[in-house]
Protein backbone atom coordinates (compact mmCIF):
# COMPACT_ATOMS: atom_id res chain seq x y z
CA UNK A 1 0.00 0.00 0.00
CA UNK A 2 1.64 3.11 -1.10
CA UNK A 3 1.12 6.88 0.86
CA UNK A 4 -1.42 7.91 -1.23
CA UNK A 5 -3.47 4.76 -0.56
CA UNK A 6 -3.26 5.07 3.03
CA UNK A 7 -4.11 8.71 3.27
CA UNK A 8 -7.20 8.18 0.75
CA UNK A 9 -8.03 5.03 3.35
CA UNK A 10 -7.43 6.73 6.24
CA UNK A 11 -10.21 10.05 4.93
CA UNK A 12 -12.42 7.59 3.82
CA UNK A 13 -12.44 6.04 7.09
CA UNK A 14 -13.25 9.64 8.96
CA UNK A 15 -15.32 10.27 6.68
CA UNK A 16 -17.57 7.08 7.51
CA UNK A 17 -16.61 6.87 10.68
CA UNK A 18 -16.33 10.74 12.20
CA UNK A 19 -15.84 12.31 15.45
CA UNK A 20 -18.33 12.25 17.89
CA UNK A 21 -17.88 13.24 21.47
CA UNK A 22 -18.80 11.40 24.31
CA UNK A 23 -20.59 12.66 26.75
CA UNK A 24 -18.63 13.54 29.43
CA UNK A 25 -15.42 12.86 27.93
CA UNK A 26 -12.34 14.93 29.28
CA UNK A 27 -11.13 17.27 26.49
CA UNK A 28 -7.25 16.36 25.17
CA UNK A 29 -6.31 19.71 26.77
CA UNK A 30 -5.89 18.77 30.43
CA UNK A 31 -3.20 19.19 33.04
CA UNK A 32 -2.12 15.46 32.57
CA UNK A 33 -1.74 16.10 28.07
CA UNK A 34 1.68 14.90 26.96
CA UNK A 35 3.53 18.40 26.01
CA UNK A 36 4.84 19.15 22.63
CA UNK A 37 8.12 17.74 23.24
CA UNK A 38 6.49 14.23 24.45
CA UNK A 39 4.34 14.16 21.20
CA UNK A 40 6.99 14.77 18.92
CA UNK A 41 9.01 11.75 20.76
CA UNK A 42 5.88 9.64 20.26
CA UNK A 43 5.18 10.66 16.86
CA UNK A 44 8.81 9.93 15.61
CA UNK A 45 9.04 6.62 17.78
CA UNK A 46 6.02 5.60 16.13
CA UNK A 47 6.63 6.85 12.60
CA UNK A 48 10.24 4.98 12.99
CA UNK A 49 8.36 1.89 14.04
CA UNK A 50 5.63 1.85 11.05
CA UNK A 51 8.51 2.11 8.61
CA UNK A 52 10.51 -0.30 9.56
CA UNK A 53 7.10 -2.48 9.43
CA UNK A 54 6.88 -1.62 5.94
CA UNK A 55 3.70 0.74 6.78
CA UNK A 56 1.56 -1.83 7.89
CA UNK A 57 -2.07 -0.77 8.68
CA UNK A 58 -4.67 -2.85 10.23
CA UNK A 59 -7.60 -4.24 8.34
CA UNK A 60 -11.33 -2.14 8.56
CA UNK A 61 -12.81 -4.15 11.28
CA UNK A 62 -9.54 -4.05 13.41
CA UNK A 63 -9.73 -0.09 12.93
CA UNK A 64 -13.32 0.07 13.76
CA UNK A 65 -12.87 -1.73 16.67
CA UNK A 66 -10.00 0.20 18.13
CA UNK A 67 -12.19 3.40 17.00
CA UNK A 68 -15.05 2.38 19.35
CA UNK A 69 -12.92 1.48 22.35
CA UNK A 70 -10.87 5.03 21.56
CA UNK A 71 -14.67 6.90 21.89
CA UNK A 72 -15.40 5.04 25.15
CA UNK A 73 -11.95 5.99 26.21
CA UNK A 74 -11.98 9.35 25.81
CA UNK A 75 -13.86 10.52 23.39
CA UNK A 76 -11.17 13.13 21.81
CA UNK A 77 -9.39 13.20 18.98
CA UNK A 78 -5.75 12.94 20.33
CA UNK A 79 -4.97 10.11 22.81
CA UNK A 80 -4.53 11.45 26.23
CA UNK A 81 -1.72 9.07 26.49
CA UNK A 82 0.93 10.20 23.64
CA UNK A 83 -1.51 13.09 22.20
CA UNK A 84 -1.13 11.04 18.79
CA UNK A 85 -4.37 11.75 16.55
CA UNK A 86 -6.95 8.67 17.17
CA UNK A 87 -7.82 8.65 13.71
CA UNK A 88 -3.86 7.86 12.29
CA UNK A 89 -3.13 5.93 15.26
CA UNK A 90 -5.73 3.20 15.41
CA UNK A 91 -5.05 2.88 11.85
CA UNK A 92 -1.20 1.84 12.15
CA UNK A 93 -0.57 -2.14 12.47
CA UNK A 94 2.40 -1.20 14.57
CA UNK A 95 0.93 0.61 17.54
CA UNK A 96 -0.34 -0.33 20.91
CA UNK A 97 -2.50 0.40 23.43
CA UNK A 98 -3.51 -2.00 26.58
CA UNK A 99 -7.54 -1.18 25.88
CA UNK A 100 -7.04 -2.43 22.38
CA UNK A 101 -5.83 -6.19 23.64
S1 LIG B 1 -5.10 4.63 22.31
FE1 LIG B 1 -5.69 3.70 24.27
S2 LIG B 1 -5.36 5.29 25.82
FE2 LIG B 1 -5.38 6.29 23.80
S3 LIG B 1 -7.52 6.96 23.55
FE3 LIG B 1 -7.31 4.94 22.57
S4 LIG B 1 -7.92 3.46 24.14
FE4 LIG B 1 -7.51 5.41 25.19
Amino acid sequence: MDNNSIIEWAEELQRRFPYRPRKGATKPETKSSPTLVQMGKSFTKAMTKWAASGFEVVDEAEYIRRRQICNACHGGWRCPKCGCMLWAKAALATEKCEKWE
